[in-house]
């Protein structure tokens, strides 16, 4: 059977924190690896010691198709039981994987591609952000990243290199509860201002969101505001 409804063997082969209450696993495949496309997401089932199924939730996963040939990397927010359990994950314990799910994936496309994550919700946006230069992609890709301190981002040193090396990728950090002396990020939250500043031309590019509702709501009235026909060039992932 190689369907997404199969759920398959994965052992754990690294589990590091990313940011304060943030970790990521890193999965190998017991068989073959499954194909995914950037911005979907699997289902974790974690066991028990007899191999039974204990609980299991949804995560986007955070590597590039194309660097996921061997491995699959989660990065998970620590809330409840379920990810304290994880957060504990040993290297060599095996857990099990469904998937892949969700539409949340890019259009083949040369417009200009706009993307709003709020936390944890980064992780289809690292996915797809490193598909698009792993593949050699020249569109222009903005990131408006928002946490609430410093130390609540995950993958910062990650971008800021992407940011270096790649000219048409643009990430802006917001800090919205503190900002430490030096910080060269914003201050505030996500405001209409900024993104008519960022972005050359709204209506015509693409844009993606992964946070909160209140978040996404709040950016969704900027962009009718701007004149973003949302209906077609706005596409949203809900977490909860
Ligand atoms: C499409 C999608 C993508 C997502 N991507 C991400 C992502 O990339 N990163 C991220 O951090 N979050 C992501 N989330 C959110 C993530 O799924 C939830 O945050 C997570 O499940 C909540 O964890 P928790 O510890 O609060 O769960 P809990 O409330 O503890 O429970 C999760 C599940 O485990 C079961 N469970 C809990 N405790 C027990 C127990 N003692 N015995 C048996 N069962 C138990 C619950 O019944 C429930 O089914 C995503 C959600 C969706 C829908």
């Amino acid at each position: 059977m190689n369907s997404i409804l199969e759920k398959r063997l994965f052992t754990i082969v690294r589990n590091e924190p990313l940011a304060v209450g943030i970790f990521q696993l890193t999965l190998s495949p017991k068989g073959e690896m499954f194909t995914f496309k950037a911005g979907q997401w699997v289902y974790l089932y974690l066991l028990k010691e007899s191999n039974s199924e204990w609980a299991h939730a949804a995560f986007s996963i955070a590597s590039a198709p194309s660097d996921s040939s061997k491995t699959i990397d989660l990065a998970i927010k620590v809330y409840k039981d379920y990810t304290k359990r994880a957060q504990i994950l040993k290297i060599g314990e095996m857990v099990r994987i469904q998937g892949p799910f969700g539409m949340f994936t890019l259009n083949i496309s040369d417009e200009p591609l706009v993307l709003y994550a709020a936390g944890i919700g980064v992780t289809p946006f690292m996915s797809m952000i490193r598909e698009e230069f792993a593949r050699g992609q020249r569109r222009e890709i903005i990131l408006f990243y928002t946490n609430k301190t410093k130390s609540d981002i995950a993958y910062e040193i990650e971008l800021r290199e992407l940011m270096r090396i790649y000219s048409q990728f643009t990430v802006v950090f917001f800090l919205t509860r503190s900002a430490p002396g030096h910080w060269n990020g914003e201050t505030k939250r996500l405001d209409a201002t900024i993104i008519r500043r960022m972005v050359a031309d709204p209506v015509s590019s693409e844009h993606f969101m992964c946070g909160p509702n209140e978040f996404m709501d709040a950016i969704t009235k900027i962009l009718i505001s701007l004149g973003v026909d949302i209906k077609i060039k706005l596409r949203k992932e809900r977490f909860s």
